[in-house]
């Protein structure tokens, strides 16, 4: 057994309760290699925002675990070389999808883990995610449950049409699960498609797909319901057209990829919505800059000269996540 406060980590309790007061998002970054973990570190690190360490059960087999946690740990020691004082860096297991993952996170040293029980009768949910939530606050860890349910592909988690959370559950599901914060459903999708063509529309004048508008009203109806209570969000990234334009043009494939206008995100991130994930824009950004090197010079071989620039790209988009969107800047000095 490892606890995460060995590793320097902190759950989310504290960290939620200021975003929702202060009217910011913490940003939670999907991350599975180390050029990731850098860029992460480092756009916190300079920008002082408190920051999720989000890790999918598909990226922990792809890192293994124990490398992992020592990656965590030495992103908390990193941080504080780079002149944040205190760190606040959070562990979080993301989609976990049933117990025994959830305990071996926990049992490893991370400080918040998700369980995903959103695909299973509503009972099922309650029942699962309470016995998540009650192995893992004997050791303050924090536990985000989701009701309803999104689109796309995320690694394992795969659905072709969503299902809004309906908001007179909440309550219920909250009370019953003793959940830390909840992941709810309101037309955000996970992927780089997150829409098709025949539910956007086209802006006439550069033929770019206009994906439809989340549902606001669900979410304040879920806020009316639960004043206060942490919401999350997930298939959050928005699919920036800079990146797919890049990876077009040199030689990639993508197509009417779309996803979430930033200003929805400015605005959800205002109100009790305190935790953003942001995945696909990462691995776009990453993608874009590699292709770049690749195309530009094909004599190219030395891994560090085409990782170095997909690095540098992605801790511009985190930056520009925490400082522009999230808000989420200047509070953890
Ligand atoms: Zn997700």
């Amino acid at each position: 057994m490892v606890s995460y406060k060995e590793l320097g980590l902190v759950n989310t309790r504290e960290m939620f309760a200021k975003a929702i007061k202060g009217g910011y998002a913490i940003p939670a970054f999907n991350f599975n290699n180390m050029e990731q973990l850098q860029a992460i570190v480092k756009a916190s690190a300079e920008t002082k925002s408190p920051v999720i360490l989000q890790v999918s059960k598909g990226a922990r087999n792809y890192a293994n675990p124990t490398l992992l946690r020592y990656m965590a740990q030495g992103a908390v020691e990193y941080a504080k070389e780079l002149g944040w004082e205190k760190p606040q860096i959070v562990l979080h297991l993301d989609h976990g999808d049933s117990f025994e993952l959830c305990k071996s996170c926990i049992d490893l040293g991370f400080s918040s883990v998700m369980i995903d029980g959103s695909s299973l009768p509503y009972e099922e949910n309650i029942a699962l995610s309470k016995k998540v939530v009650d192995y893992a606050h004997q050791y303050d860890v924090t536990v985000e449950a989701e009701l309803g349910v999104l689109a796309g592909v995320e690694d394992e988690v795969a659905s072709e049409v969503s299902h809004y959370t309906k908001p007179e559950e909440v309550i219920d599901f909250a009370t019953r699960t003793g959940c830390d914060s909840l992941a709810i459903s309101i037309g955000t999708s996970h992927g780089a498609y997150k829409f098709t063509p025949e539910q956007c529309t086209r802006d006439p004048k550069t033929g770019r797909l206009v994906p439809p508008p989340l549902a606001f009203d669900v979410l304040d109806a879920i806020m009316e319901q639960l004043p206060g209570f942490p919401i999350v969000l997930h298939g959050s990234s928005s699919v920036p057209q800079e990146y797919v334009d890049m990876i077009n043009k040199y030689g990639g494939k993508l197509p009417d990829a779309v996803g979430i206008p930033e200003e929805q995100l400015r605005k959800a991130a205002k109100s009790a919505v305190c935790k953003i994930n942001i995945d696909s824009d990462s691995r776009l950004a990453f993608t874009a800059a590699v292709r770049k090197v690749f195309a530009e010079k094909p004599g190219e071989f030395d891994p560090r000269k085409y990782c170095g620039p997909a690095r540098d790209l992605m801790e511009e988009l985190y930056k520009h996540k925490i400082i522009n969107v999230l808000g989420s800047d200047g509070k953890a000095e």
